[in-house]
């Protein structure tokens, strides 16, 4: 049985710039908490450094969602229940929908936010492949100002980060352009459901007659951090759809993604799972369906 709950200190500040000030004044130090599904469970396992708490649960400015005609925005505390539930995010962003709805179970889907998915920065989280796919933004605020920034490249490497400890997520944008778009999403775990995944994939193309005139692919649990496959884009870009295409990205996937061994899968099992759901991608975009799955 585990037990480890040391003292710790929790301020639930009422207004935001009062929760950016303590940031600020001593960052690194508190440790923003939203819905709390990843810190409760780092706290109480005895892998947490801090012992200072910032609720930010509470704070209006990182809530709501709005559609203008550019974007749909996302308040960081968003939640998966919330994600699904948007017809705007159900019609223009299904992929992000599929993640939600493969996210833990019905508990965590109601507490955990996007922002906190992000935050928490596991390659093996579920909706970081569908934010690549869909171009995602960052909205992050500090005391001292805010900064928008690309969601791909926010990632630095395992568990490392472009946001600074004075800084929280604000808000998360899409812009709105993939409804025509062949998509797919995958999720392979070792159960149906409130299973972490041994690979996540997220894919749109967008396809005339047989020719892909372009292509996302975005996998998780397969580097330090989940990645946007470039390499294997470009093998399928422009390309006709044949016989042949799905060997040849396989190929460049193997080249491109680098899975390692772990307590919940094998580098060999990823590689082999990540090329058979590439090769599912390929053949669903060919019959013109769009697959969420
Ligand atoms: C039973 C269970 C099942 C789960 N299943 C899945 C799953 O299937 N797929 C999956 O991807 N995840 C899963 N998770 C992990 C977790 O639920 C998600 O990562 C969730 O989105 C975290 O959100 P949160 O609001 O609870 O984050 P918190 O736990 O509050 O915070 C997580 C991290 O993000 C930081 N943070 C939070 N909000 C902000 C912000 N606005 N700005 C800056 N930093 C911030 C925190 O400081 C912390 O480092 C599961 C967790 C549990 C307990």
């Amino acid at each position: 049985m585990r037990s480890f709950l040391p003292a710790y200190e929790l301020r639930a500040p009422a207004s935001f710039q009062t929760a950016l000030e303590l940031l600020a004044r001593e960052p690194g130090i508190w440790k923003p908490l939203a819905g709390g599904t990843d810190v409760m469970v780092l706290f109480e396992a005895g892998k947490l450094p801090h012992r200072k708490f910032l609720s930010i649960w509470k704070l209006p400015e990182l809530r709501g969602m709005e559609v203008s005609p550019a974007h749909f925005t996302l308040g960081a505390l968003t939640t998966y229940t919330e994600i699904q539930a948007h017809p705007v995010l159900q019609k223009e962003f299904p992929l992000l929908c599929r993640a939600a709805a493969e996210t833990g179970g019905i508990a965590t889907q109601n507490r955990g936010t996007l922002a906190g998915n992000i935050a928490n920065a596991s390659p093996a989280a579920d909706s970081p492949p569908a934010l690549l796919i869909y171009d995602a933004e960052l909205e992050l605020v500090s005391a001292g100002g805010s900064r928008w920034v690309p969601y791909n490249g926010f990632h630095t490497g395992y568990k490392q980060m472009l946001l600074r400890p004075d800084e929280l997520i604000r808000r998360i944008r899409l812009p709105l352009r993939k409804d025509a778009w062949r998509q797919y999403y995958r999720k392979v775990g070792t159960r149906k459901a409130q299973a972490i995944s041994k690979v996540c994939f997220a894919g749109a193309a967008l396809v005339a007659g047989d020719e892909i005139r372009d292509v996302r692919i975005a996998l998780g649990s397969v580097a330090p951090i989940v990645l946007r496959c470039t390499q294997t884009e470009a093998a399928l870009k422009n390309q006709r759809l044949s016989a042949a295409t799905p060997e040849a990205a396989r190929e460049a996937l193997a080249r491109e993604i680098a899975p390692i061994d772990d307590m919940r899968s094998s580098a060999a099992y990823r590689l082999r799972v990540a090329q058979n759901l590439l090769a599912e991608f390929i053949a669903q975009i060919g019959n013109g369906g769009r697959s969420h799955r």
